[in-house]
């Protein structure tokens, strides 16, 4: 802990109550970054985690994860990876890097104690923070619990118990299923690496593809974070109408490549619609995939004109590259897709559901949230003076719950934190009169 921290950070007199100026809660790069932030502004604070530093990037994903975007991109600003800049991380090396850097400021993290409840006090300024070593009282509380707090499996989902169903956060590798086919529900990111990895320990793959966007891993030598950097993308502010649902089909694996859903389909995945409902046996599919797929290439190919056209109106020296435009032919799932299939005659034993996640704030039982239980904030600043959220899919912008975004929203609202801090340091003349009185008297009283 530091000085600042272990001064302030006091224990009240019955030592049952801690008191702290700001309390975060949660200890993965939200966290980190909300307690470099109020470090170097001077804010004592403390940051409780229920598991370890970066426990998402841990236990919560497969084994063999590596980051989406490259190591010189996917990093805070105070601190490199120890790999090469364009090479991606495996989660472990994400983990240990979050790990490092908050020992970089050595940021005051108290691992194994979960937030319980928050409340704000009815009789005086803060909250009482219930946690699972104790009652804690803050003047403000950041909530840095992350964008994927609850695996989401929608309701179709059959309750057929011959079938091994898991989201997700809860598949680590092939061996894990049963023998076998595996229909995997969802392309993003998740969905399509896991996809791939499956078909690649040779089973039988269906993959159900909705509404994506999927830019080039690299375009004429820059990798597509570069793209999306210096095009303005990551900086979009909203969600278009519509695009509510469109995920981000990316990968970093082997290296990094652009998914492709024709090239995965030649090499023998079978792509499906989305998929809609399961009855006697059966799962429907809906009769969207050719146009999921053309959509994904319409984005993908906007991307790539979008590049060329940044290249000529700056004069940039970047080798050109035709092939990025080839298109691979149509596989015969894509020519003459499946709308129903017959689960036990398909040899489908698993499905993986790569369908998202949702939050879960009831820990945070404040008029912070509208009716649908969405946080309300400006940039982190919630409606509830006090409370703050970092790390929130597009609390900012496109960027936000991304590593290098919520770095810079935690900024802001470390900021905000400190002007309120000053508002409430402010002093009238009589209060300064009546303070240096105070001082004289008790330095007398020291003299006695
Ligand atoms: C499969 C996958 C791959 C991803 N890859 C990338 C990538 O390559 N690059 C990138 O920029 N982003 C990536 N992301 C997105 C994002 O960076 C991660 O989801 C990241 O983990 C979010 O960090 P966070 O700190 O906001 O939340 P989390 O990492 O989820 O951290 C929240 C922490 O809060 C703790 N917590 C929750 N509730 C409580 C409580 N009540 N009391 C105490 N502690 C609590 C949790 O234990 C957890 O450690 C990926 C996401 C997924 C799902």
């Amino acid at each position: 802990m530091t000085d600042l921290n272990r001064t302030v950070f006091q224990k009240r007199t019955d030592r049952t109550v801690e008191e702290i100026d700001t309390l975060v809660v949660g200890a993965g790069q939200a966290g980190v970054a909300m307690s470099e932030h109020l470090t170097k502004l001077g804010v004592p604070h403390l940051v409780l985690e229920r598991n370890r530093i970066a426990e998402a990037w841990r236990t919560g994903r497969w084994d063999s994860l590596v980051a989406n975007g490259p190591a010189w991109h996917d990093r805070f600003p105070g601190m490199e990876f120890d790999i090469d800049p364009d090479g991606f991380p495996a989660k472990e090396q994400v983990a240990a890097y979050f790990e490092t850097y908050a020992r970089q400021f050595d940021a005051p993290i108290r691992t194994g104690v979960e937030v319980k409840s928050v409340v704000r006090n009815a009789d005086r300024p803060g909250f009482t923070i219930e946690t699972s070593e104790g009652v804690i009282q803050a003047n403000r509380v950041v909530a840095a619990t992350g964008p994927f707090q609850k695996p989401v499996i929608p309701a179709i989902a059959p309750k057929d118990e011959k079938l091994y169903q898991i989201h997700s956060a809860h598949y680590y590798n092939p061996q894990q299923l049963p023998e076998g086919a595996v229909l995997v529900v969802g392309a993003g990111s998740s969905g399509v690496q896991i996809a791939d990895e499956l078909m690649r320990a040779g089973k039988q793959v269906y993959l159900s593809v909705g509404a994506h966007d999927r830019p080039p891993r690299s375009y004429r030598n820059r990798d597509f974070c570069w793209w999306l950097g210096v095009l303005g993308l990551w900086d979009a502010e909203e969600v278009q109408p519509g695009r509510e649902h469109v995920t981000i089909a990316v990968s970093g694996a082997r290296g990094g490549e652009t998914i492709d859903f024709r090239r995965l389909a030649n090499e023998g995945m079978t792509l499906v619609g989305l998929t809609q409902a399961f009855a006697d046996g059966k799962v429907a599919f809906q009769d969207n995939l050719v146009e999921n797929l053309r959509l994904g290439d319409e984005n993908y190919l906007a991307l790539l004109d979008a590049a060329d056209a940044y290249i000529a109106r700056n004069g940039l020296d970047l080798p050109e590259e035709p092939e990025a435009r080839r298109v691979y032919p149509d596989a015969e799932c894509v020519r003459n897709p499946i709308r129903e299939l017959d689960l036990a005659e398909a040899g489908i034993t698993s499905i993986i559901w790569a369908t998202g996640y949702a939050v879960d704030f009831s820990w945070l039982q404040v008029d912070a949230f509208d009716d649908k239980g969405k946080p309300r904030h400006q940039r982190g600043v919630s409606r509830e003076p006090g409370v703050y959220f970092v790390g929130l899919p597009w609390l900012s912008r496109r960027g936000s719950s991304f590593i290098w975004g919520v770095w810079h929203d935690a900024k802001h609202v470390a900021d905000h934190i400190a002007t309120q801090r000053k508002y409430l340091a402010y002093r009238d003349a009589s209060q300064h009169q009546d303070e240096a009185a105070e001082s004289q008297t008790q330095k007398a009283a020291s003299w006695e």
